[in-house]
């Protein structure tokens, strides 16, 4: 193990940051303090930035067939980190090991292998009627990334960007730095050429101005928050900068009108509690019809229960605490707020073990309409707004009628909830719980973003097209 988390990894070595401030990470299930990380100041940015733009020439030269065998190679090294990956998201993040083991982990051991297969199926080289058009690297790409997950948003940018040749500087969230600490040490490990993959770990406020506007930066990689994202987006326009987005959601679940919506209630959990709610594309609003109101709220006080909240080392724990204390007092006021916009609080709100980590249960609205501030804004907590309709229009109009559209379900009669899900804009729509597919394109419509990631379209996001016509 070569890597500190008192370094950065840049030009190919693990070196001291230019400054000796430092980002304390606390364990939000304990408030404990447990870690530091540095907290970069743009001349580290740019000694990234200079590393990558450096070693840009040579590894877009590389042949595909080249760095798939160095990222195969990346992979097994990463898998042996399984049991730290998962112990390091239960203290940085709060996440219980049962979730985490799968969602922060295996699935993300998942598309790196995915993004390994597709990138050999991506289309390089193309004949046009009288030209041929390849697809190259974009270049230098800035990967700036948020705490929810982690690894999951370390993943979709730097494997399909380094697989098609473009070189990159990474700044994870300052909330949750420490397992991409691991996966650059693994690409490190494998033999990645020295300023390929380059990390810095401190505060988007601080090194967001120099990533996006950095002569040498090509494209910026944005997950995070619309507001973020609209601000450093216009910074990164003003060097005309490609950008790709990944932003918020306020998605709607349909429960169509059925006897028994008991088959629909894990899909709903799994999107809206686990991770305590911290889930860019969490289904938080519920639309049931009217007349079913009384049995959904049975169904929900029924089931709620029986998820377990506490202390995420516990292999029986649901659900873990809120991320940090700014989550946490974020999502009570959103609470209160809800009741005092006149929403009826079901059930939920602050957990008996508040007093020893930022627990908040799940939490379930009903009697809230759509244009309550509770169903419009994204709360990112394990918050639920049941929002009753009478006619299947006036669900999907209620389901539309969000700023964003990253993400819905629809769950009833096959053929009413496939002719439901065409209706609805948002870039993913499950139907009847269908599992995803890391293989198809992620991303939002309205202002969830702009671009997609996963599979081929992921990885096509990393490349430009040029066409060479000649005699
Ligand atoms: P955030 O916007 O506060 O921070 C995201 C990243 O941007 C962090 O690395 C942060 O340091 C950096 N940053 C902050 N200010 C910056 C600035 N001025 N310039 C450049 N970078 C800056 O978001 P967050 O609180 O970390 O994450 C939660 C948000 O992320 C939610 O809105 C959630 O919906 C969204 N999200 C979206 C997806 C998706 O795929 N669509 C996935 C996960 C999270």
């Amino acid at each position: 193990m070569a890597y500190r988390f008192d370094s950065f990894y840049i030009g190919g070595a693990w070196v001291k940051p230019s400054t000796t401030d430092v980002l304390t990470l606390e364990n939000p299930a304990t408030r404990a303090p447990f870690a530091t990380v540095p907290d970069a100041t743009p001349a580290d940015a740019v000694a990234a930035i200079e590393a990558a733009a450096s070693a840009l020439p040579a590894w877009s030269a590389t042949p595909l067939a080249k760095r798939v065998e160095l990222m195969q190679k990346a992979l097994e090294i990463f898998k042996t980190y399984r049991d730290e990956i998962i112990r390091l998201e239960a203290l940085e993040l709060g996440a219980p090991v049962s979730y985490s083991a799968n969602a922060h982990c295996d699935y993300q051991f998942t598309r790196i292998e995915s993004y390994i297969r597709e990138s050999q199926k991506v289309v390089l080289e193309e004949q046009f009627e009288q030209s041929t058009v390849v697809r190259e690297p974009v270049g230098v790409i800035a990967c700036i990334t948020p705490w929810n997950y982690p690894l999951g948003q370390v993943v979709q940018k730097i494997i399909p960007a380094l697989l098609m040749g473009n070189t990159v500087v990474l700044k994870p969230s300052q909330h949750t730095p420490l397992t991409a600490y691991l996966l650059v040490d693994s690409l490190d490990r494998a033999g990645f050429p020295a300023g390929t993959v380059n990390l810095i770990t401190g505060r988007g406020s601080k090194l967001g101005d120099t990533l996006a506007t950095h002569p040498l930066v090509d494209m910026i990689s944005f997950t995070g928050s619309t507001a973020v994202g609209i601000k450093l987006s216009q910074k990164a326009l003003e060097g005309v900068k490609r950008i790709s987005l990944e932003l918020g959601g306020k998605s709607p679940f349909i429960w169509l009108p059925s006897e028994d919506y008991e088959a629909a209630i894990n899909q709903l959990f799994g999107s809206v509690f686990y991770n305590s709610g911290q889930t860019c594309t969490a289904l938080t609003r519920l639309l049931v019809p009217e007349s079913d109101l009384e049995k959904v709220k049975a169904l929900l006080l029924r089931r709620i229960p029986q998820l377990v909240v506490g202390d995420p080392m516990d292999p029986k724990t649901n659900i873990g605490p809120m991320a940090s204390k700014a989550q946490y007092d974020k999502v009570l006021s959103y609470i209160e707020l809800g009741q005092s916009e006149g929403a009826e609080l079901l059930c939920g709100g602050r957990a008996p073990e508040a007093g020893k980590g930022y627990f908040i249960k799940p939490t379930v609205f009903v009697n809230v309409t759509n244009s309550m501030r509770i169903a419009r804004e994204e709360i990112f907590g394990p918050v639920l707004c049941v929002i009753t309709y009478k006619t299947v229009d006036e669900a999907v109009d209620i389901a539309n009628d969000t700023p964003y559209g990253l993400n819905a379900a629809v769950f009833g009669e096959r053929e009413l909830a496939l002719s439901v899900a065409k209706r609805i804009k948002a870039g993913n729509v499950y139907v009847n719980g269908g599992p995803r597919d890391v293989t198809a394109p992620f991303g939002g419509y309205k202002q969830s973003g702009i671009g997609r990631e996963g599979g081929r379209y992921g990885l096509m996001e990393f490349t430009q097209l040029k066409a060479t016509f000649d005699r």
